[in-house]
């Protein structure tokens, strides 16, 4: 039932659109709970619109773009969700600065299209329908991380907010330059709307990618840790490193969760961001040699060839299929740098080779990222990104997939600084998203901009900082 007092298409739960709306998640496993309402604004007036009866009625609220946050925390019960689905869904370049402004739920493929077309580039995030305001929140691992830092550290100039008393302010680094330092790691935890973004580009070039497939059979740890060092040889500008795990029959017809095959692969995929081939091929030079001890497991060599961005988001879409009632969960791990690297592959292996049914993937992005926390609060080192993305479609074994991950990443949590906002969730393992002294401003700013807690997703931040909550015994 759309309610006429207000211009904005607003949802109640008597509505037939309401239910379509709510589960509009990534995951398949979209939890029970229930908005109050459920609005789409336009603009960015009537999410203040939104806000303002929101802040009279004392009602909680959460905000959603893209909606691939695995456990989808911005359905708050009996609340409001503001999906940003429709606001502000443009575009636009001001060839003078080079700035290129979108809306929050503008899409990795739009962005790609929008941007090719002109040929400018800023690394947005790999997969194409993740929201560009998610996306940010997080911190944004985009493309060629390696030499560029997360998206938001040096790409993002400018956010246009409504606050939860109901202004619209523009943050940068001069203008409400706090709330604009808290945005990016905060994740689920953001307290206001972003209902414009403002990035920085430069021209684009051309990506080149190889990819190697490696049977690791009986020699997964020495594999594995040749591999880490292998890619220390690739310069950091300009390229990317993906490792990812998977059984071998991933790909096999049929909808069955468990594997058949017992034989888990390892992919690595490299990106170059080139003028030419012969610039590519000599940025993952590197990669042309394998070690005679690992030549023999080696299956399959592809090689480096020129791609679009379309080629890049099939390979993305097949190791992360949505829509088909896929069950998704994932947690996540940033190694502590003063880990040596063996102690390191010892914690993780469990959570990239014993993977808990055929879809499952386990994966390292070396980002090679140390972000300093006087310029935001996302903070924490990120050498590797390590994490394991796990899929099932029968609902009966979400309580046993659950404890697998909970039991394999309290294991590799030992070896680690924290995790990646992206991947905090509250009902599972609680590990630190920033350093201790970056999320105590994080929290003061928040308490300054939302006194009144009406935007509930930062809950279990501030337990992060009672160190007994960091590992907390099985809670299922
Ligand atoms: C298949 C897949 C691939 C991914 N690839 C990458 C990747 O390459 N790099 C990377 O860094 N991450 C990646 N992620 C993680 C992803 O960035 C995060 O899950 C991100 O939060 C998704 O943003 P979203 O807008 O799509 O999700 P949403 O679920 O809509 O948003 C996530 C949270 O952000 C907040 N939020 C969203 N929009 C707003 C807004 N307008 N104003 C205020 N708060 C808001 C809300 O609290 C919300 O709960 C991937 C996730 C998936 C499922």
């Amino acid at each position: 039932m759309s309610d006429s007092s207000c211009p904005t298409l607003r949802f109640s739960s008597e509505s037939r659109e309401f239910e379509r709306l709510r589960t509009r998640y990534f995951n398949g496993r979209v939890p029970p709970t229930t908005p109050a309402i459920i609005c789409c604004p336009k603009s960015t007036a009537e999410v203040v619109a939104e806000i303002l009866v929101a802040n009279n009625r004392g009602t909680k609220a959460g905000v959603r773009s893209g909606g691939h946050l695995f456990p989808c925390t911005s359905l708050v019960q009996d609340g409001l969700l503001i999906d940003t689905c429709e606001l502000n869904r443009t575009i636009e370049y001001n060839p003078k600065t080079r700035v290129v402004s979108f809306g929050p739920a503008v899409t990795v493929k739009e962005l790609a299209h929008y941007l090719t077309g002109i040929s400018r580039f800023f690394p947005f995030g790999h997969s194409p329908s993740v929201g560009a305001a998610g996306f940010l929140l997080a911190g944004g691992q985009g493309w060629f991380l390696r030499g560029w830092g997360c998206t938001s550290d040096t790409w993002i100039t400018q956010l246009e907010i409504v606050t939860a008393s109901g202004k619209t302010i523009i943050a940068n680094k001069e203008q409400n330059s706090d709330i604009f330092w808290a945005a990016p790691g905060s994740g689920q935890g953001f307290f206001a709307v972003v209902t414009r973004i403002w990035a920085r580009t430069i021209p684009a070039k051309s990506i080149f990618d190889t990819t190697i497939v490696l049977d690791t059979t009986g020699i997964f740890k020495p594999l594995l840790k040749y591999i880490l060092r292998k890619c220390d040889e690739l310069p950091k500008y300009g390229v990317d490193v993906a490792i990812s795990t998977c059984y071998a029959d991933r790909d096999a017809k049929g909808t069955h969760d468990d594997s058949n095959d017992n034989r888990v692969l390892i992919n690595v995929n490299c990106t170059a961001y080139a003028d030419s081939a012969e610039e590519a091929n000599v940025l993952l030079k590197p990669l042309d040699s394998i070690s005679e001890s690992y030549k023999n497991c080696m299956l399959v060599r592809v090689p480096t060839e020129k791609r679009t961005w379309a080629d890049l988001w099939k390979i993305q879409d097949d190791f992360a299929p949505s829509g088909g009632g896929e069950r998704w969960q994932c947690d996540s791990i940033l190694n502590d740098p003063q880990v040596p690297l063996d102690q390191l592959v010892d914690a993780i292996t469990p959570a990239l080779q014993d993977l808990p049914s055929r879809l499952t993937v386990g994966f390292i992005c070396v980002a090679d990222y140390y972000p300093d926390e006087r310029d935001q609060a996302l903070s924490l080192p990120q050498k590797y990104y390590i994490s394991t993305m796990s899929c099932w479609r029968d609902p009966r074994r979400d309580q046993v997939m659950r404890k697998w991950m909970l039991d394999t990443y309290s294991r590799a949590g030992e070896v680690s600084c924290g995790q990646y906002a992206a991947d905090f969730d509250a009902t599972q393992r609680m590990s630190k998203i920033m350093t201790d002294s970056a999320l105590t401003r994080w929290l003061e700013v928040r308490e300054k901009w939302d006194p009144e807690e009406m935007f509930v997703g930062h809950r279990g931040f501030s337990d992060i900082l009672r160190k007994e909550c960091i590992m907390p015994k099985h809670k299922l």
